[in-house]
């Protein structure tokens, strides 16, 4: 069996590499943290001490970090993949990041004899730990094929989209969508709690018609429960819009409720909710209307 690496074991990166291991891989794992690589328990995870020794090791390395500095770190900084990368190998990198830097990491991987697709995922936390996430993939369509199994194993819906960088594209255009839905559920629910209707029950409804949505159903009900333990922190939401807003900025093209959702979300990022779910969305709305949604 190919030896597989994974970089990244947060809320996202460890199910998903989970998945892989219990499918019955070796999987080589590294986290900047070691506690939490230390904590896994599948007999198939091999730890390593650094990014450099998972590439040693491995044939094919997954990465699922933070942000595009964090990527570029894992891959080409001190310890890192690159100068542990062996000939042929492929480099999948999960997280969300810039396709400009995404094509730029691909070239000069490519300058190794090294393979890159980008694989950002939707589907959040749940659809991490139960296996059905979308994968949007950019890269070389024949390496796509050659690695193809191993997404299956982490995702339900896996698409090849095209060159480097349209898997990050695919998936912005995926966050310009998130976010304006999760505006327009906010909107929603703390209208009809204003108006003295019970939300859930308007939830409920709407479900089954034409607004029906999974943000509608995953993140109305957190806000409803007042769950805001991540899931997807608003620091990593902030950091997709911002990359919406360049990317569309060098296009000229407006994205206008992207923009607004990224003001709700600067607010609160500075009262200190950073790490809170994005589904807090609500919380600036209700703060404008005076009103909690609550049933
Ligand atoms: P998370 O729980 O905050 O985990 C981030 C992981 O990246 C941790 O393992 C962290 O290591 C590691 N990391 C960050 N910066 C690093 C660096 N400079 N060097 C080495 N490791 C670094 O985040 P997540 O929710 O799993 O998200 C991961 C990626 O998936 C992000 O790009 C996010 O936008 C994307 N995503 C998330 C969701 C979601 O619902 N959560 C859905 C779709 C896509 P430590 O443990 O040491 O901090």
């Amino acid at each position: 069996m190919t030896n597989l690496g994974f970089v990244g074991l947060g809320i996202m990166g460890k199910p998903m590499a989970g998945h892989l291991a219990a499918a019955g891989h070796t999987v080589h794992v590294f986290n900047r943290t070691p506690k939490t690589a230390q904590e896994l328990g599948t007999k198939n995870f091999v730890v390593c001490k650094s990014s450099r020794e998972v590439a040693e090791k491995s044939d094919v390395v997954f990465t699922m970090v933070s942000d595009t500095p964090d990527v570029e770190k894992v891959i080409f900084g001190p310890e890192g993949l690159f100068d542990g990368l062996k000939h042929s190998s492929v480099v999948i990198d999960m997280s969300t990041i810039s396709p400009v830097a995404t094509k730029d990491f691909a070239k000069r991987l490519s300058a190794r004899k090294v393979h890159m697709l980008d694989a950002p995922v939707s589907g959040g936390q749940a659809g991490a730990e139960q296996a059905t996430l979308s994968i949007m993939v950019g890269g070389e369509a024949p390496v796509f094929e050659r690695v193809k199994p191993y997404f299956d194993l982490m995702g339900k819906n896996v698409i090849y989209i095209g060159t480097n960088g349209a898997g990050q594209t695919c998936k912005l255009a995926n966050q310009i969508l998130v976010a304006a839905t999760l505006e327009g559920v906010s909107e929603a629910l703390v209208f009809a709690s204003k108006a003295g209707v019970d939300p859930s029950k308007v939830r409920q409804a709407l479900l089954g018609g034409a607004a029906q949505s999974r943000i509608l159903d995953v993140h109305g009900k957190r806000m409803i429960d007042r769950n805001f333990v991540p899931g997807f922190k608003i620091s990593l939401q902030q950091k997709d819009l911002n990359l919406v807003l360049q990317t569309a900025r060098s296009m000229g093209v407006s994205v206008p409720s992207t923009a607004i959702a990224q003001e709700f979300y600067n607010s609160l990022a500075g009262q200190g909710c950073g790490d809170l779910d994005n589904s807090a969305l609500v919380q600036v709305l209700e703060k404008l209307a005076g009103k909690i949604v609550e049933e």
